[in-house]
């Protein structure tokens, strides 16, 4: 009974911290800003591109996940 707990527990954190998806992204801010104020960025790790409000930077990879 406790192998099953446990095995339960190992699976609630890998559903939560999911760390597959903690792949290193190497985030550049593309020199190019886009209309609306947002600054594009690029990884080029996996080639994801993510706009956001000046100031930010991404923090997750996008690497498998639709565009
Ligand atoms: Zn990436």
């Amino acid at each position: 009974m406790l192998l099953v707990l446990g095995i339960l527990i190992v699976i609630a954190v890998l559903l939560v911290l999911r760390p597959w998806q903690r792949r290193d992204c190497r985030w550049r801010q593309d020199a190019r800003k886009l209309a609306d104020g947002r600054v594009l960025f690029t990884c080029v790790a996996c080639g994801a591109n993510m706009a956001l409000p000046r100031g930010r930077s991404p923090k997750t990879c996008l690497a498998g996940q639709p565009q």
